[in-house]
């Protein structure tokens, strides 16, 4: 054998060690197995790295999805969403033409958007003119990205969507259903900021209805979790984790008393599981803050079923319904559940008030409402699956909604990372929180930037602009008129309309409970542990390895120092009781 052939087998050797070499070295863990961790995983784990999701339920997937309910926007709306789509060849099936247009449910009485105009033309007129007022309000922000440009702009986010809507003079109904549909977009006005409630009309100023609800998974959004739990190679469900702990050399992820070690760790947990994950070193006053104090809205989401549709034959139910009784949005899915389901979505404080309640309570409290709309309900109810997402421990909320003064203080903050630590999770998108396409956006970016770190590049700081400063900046611009007077209706040649009855009240619990449904009620249908899920035993780390296979089990460390124990999120208090990027 040549000693030149010896040679280049020797450098082929060599090339080929300190490439596995390479790749070895490069372990991260992804704690949370939502569509944002799955991505961030299937990402990590496509450019070589050695990735162990960690998730602390028995199934993956996490928020998306009631089996089926969601409707997906097209690839113009949500380009991430639809890649994955496409890539991994997931069949979708176009949404009819009546649930691409909202429809409205006025004291149990069905209207399609073109009914409301005939029959009700003050409510239709109104809500024409909300319209206009909501895209206004949108066009003063030139840039999403950083909505709180200017003094003015900055004073919207003291200001609760609440009193803007009060200043809007809407006759009762219209009044009803706006309320309605912001609250289940985000969350009750009345907790939500006007400069949040603008911003997101920014991102979606322009975007049709028809593009948002363009079509469906077939399978509901569970599919495309399905289809990232297949691409990974070591998934660890029923793993909670407790702690995270790191130090100049790597990070050491805790489950019960197991240790897990890596180079890098994404952390894509909702803000209120955050919180029981005690962090080595503590967070700064700033983002122990957020975790505690950022807004979620509040939605839980009933779905009903019935032998037959219930309600009058001509309502399509399905798409974005909004009613003027505090219901929510609803949908039928007679095509992928069987039979005739409505899910009511209950969001803000219609929800808040429930929270007491148990599972069954809750049916009965919906079906008592119905009942009284539509009499055949009871005698034709055979079940009910239920999520609540607010009272659920790994999720505390349903999704980030930004109340007064949160803007000034939290934007932008889970972008960056923390030494070691990333953040996913739809709260850590700017233009999309909320939504399957902002979750799938942070696992990208999460992603991108353990490359980064990997690769010796460091990421500024947070900087936040003191909420004194802004809320002082509020009061000059507030007193300025012009930009304001007009957001407020304060313009005196302005057209009054008919006279502002009271919003409607938060509903409250009827007294009598329901008669016992027809039928058993079905429980909550788990989503299926989706795809091969290989569980192997992690291994031992060694001492300290020069080069890391897999995120290793580490002798349990005990935290330098604990972050504060878990708290509730702060209820504020209630007042007056989104497509849809919330597409469903
Ligand atoms: C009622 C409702 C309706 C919606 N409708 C739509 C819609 O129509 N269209 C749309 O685009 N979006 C919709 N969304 C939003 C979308 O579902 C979410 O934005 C998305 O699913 C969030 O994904 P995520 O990965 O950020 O969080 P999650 O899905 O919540 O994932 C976080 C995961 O972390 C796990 N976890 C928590 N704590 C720990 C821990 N300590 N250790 C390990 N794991 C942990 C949780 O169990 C969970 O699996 C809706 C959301 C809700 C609640």
């Amino acid at each position: 054998m040549s000693v030149g052939w010896l040679r280049a087998c020797a450098l082929v050797m060599l090339g080929l060690f300190s490439v596995s070499a390479l790749a070895k070295d490069k372990t991260a863990i992804v704690i949370g197995g939502g569509l944002s961790g799955l991505t961030a995983a299937y990402e990590l784990q496509s450019k070589g790295w050695q990735v162990t999701l960690l998730e602390a339920k028995s199934s993956l997937g996490g928020r998306s999805g009631m089996a089926t309910s969601e409707w997906i926007g097209n690839d113009k709306t949500q380009p991430v969403l639809n890649k994955y789509v496409s890539n991994f060849k997931l069949s979708t099936t176009p949404a009819p033409d009546f649930v691409r247009t909202p429809g409205y449910l006025i004291d149990g009485e069905y209207f399609s958007a073109a009914d409301l105009a005939t029959k009700q033309p003050a409510t239709a007129e109104a809500l024409k003119r909300f319209d206009k007022t909501v895209d206004d309000l949108a066009r003063s922000i030139d840039d999403p990205l950083n909505p709180a440009a200017n003094n003015t702009l900055h004073a919207l986010d003291q200001i609760n969507v609440s009193s803007w809507l009060d200043k809007q003079n809407l006759p009762a109904t219209a009044r009803q259903l706006i309320n309605q549909q912001i609250r289940t977009r985000y969350d009750e006005p009345s907790r939500l900021s006007l400069l949040y409630f603008a911003q997101q009309s920014r991102v979606y100023r322009g975007v049709s209805d028809r593009d948002l609800r363009a079509s469906r998974l077939v399978g509901g959004s569970p599919v495309l979790a399905q289809a990232l739990v297949k691409q990974l190679k070591t998934i660890k469900t029923n793993s909670p984790v407790s702690a995270i702990i790191q130090d100049k050399d790597g990070v050491t992820v805790k489950v019960d008393n197991v240790g897990y070690q890596a180079d890098y760790v994404v952390l894509a947990v909702p803000l209120r599981a955050l919180n029981k994950i005690q962090m080595t070193p503590a967070l700064d006053a700033q983002h122990l803050a957020a975790i505690k104090g950022t807004n979620y809205g509040w939605r839980d989401q009933i779905m009903l079923k019935f032998k037959t549709p219930v309600w009058e034959s001509k309502a399509r139910m399905s798409g974005e319904i909004y009613s003027n009784t505090g219901l929510g949005m609803l949908w039928i899915e007679p095509a992928l559940k069987g039979g005739a389901n409505v899910v009511i979505n209950l969001s803000g404080d219609n929800a808040r008030v429930m929270q007491a309640f148990g599972d069954k309570q809750m049916v009965d409290q919906v079906l008592i409402r119905l009942h009284a709309f539509y009499p055949q309900a009871r005698g034709s109810f055979t079940g009910y699956e239920i999520r609540r997402y607010s009272t659920d421990p790994s999720t505390g909320g349903a999704y980030l909604a930004f109340g007064p003064g949160q803007i000034s203080k939290f934007w932008r903050l889970w972008e960056r990372p923390i030494q070691r630590v990333t953040f996913a999770g739809e709260h850590t998108d700017t233009l999309y929180p909320g939504t399957l396409e902002g979750a799938l956006r942070t696992g990208q970016r999460a992603a991108s930037q353990v490359e980064d770190l990997a690769a010796g590049k460091s990421f500024e700081p947070a900087k936040v602009v003191p909420a004194a400063a802004a809320a002082g900046a509020g009061a000059v611009a507030a007193k300025k008129g012009n930009f304001f007077s007009n957001l407020f209706g304060g313009s005196d040649d302005e057209k009054k309309p008919e006279p502002v009855k009271a919003p409607e009240p938060v509903a409250p619990p009827a007294p009598a409970p329901a008669p016992a449904p027809a039928a058993a009620s079905a429980p909550v249908e788990a989503p299926k542990p989706a795809a091969p899920v290989k569980t192997e035993p992690a291994k031992k780390a060694p001492a300290k390895p020069a080069a890391k296979t897999e995120a290793k089990k580490a002798p349990a460390k005990a935290p330098a120092k604990k972050v504060e124990p878990a708290k509730k999120p702060a209820a504020k208090p209630a007042a007056t009781p989104a497509t849809d990027a919330k597409a469903q």
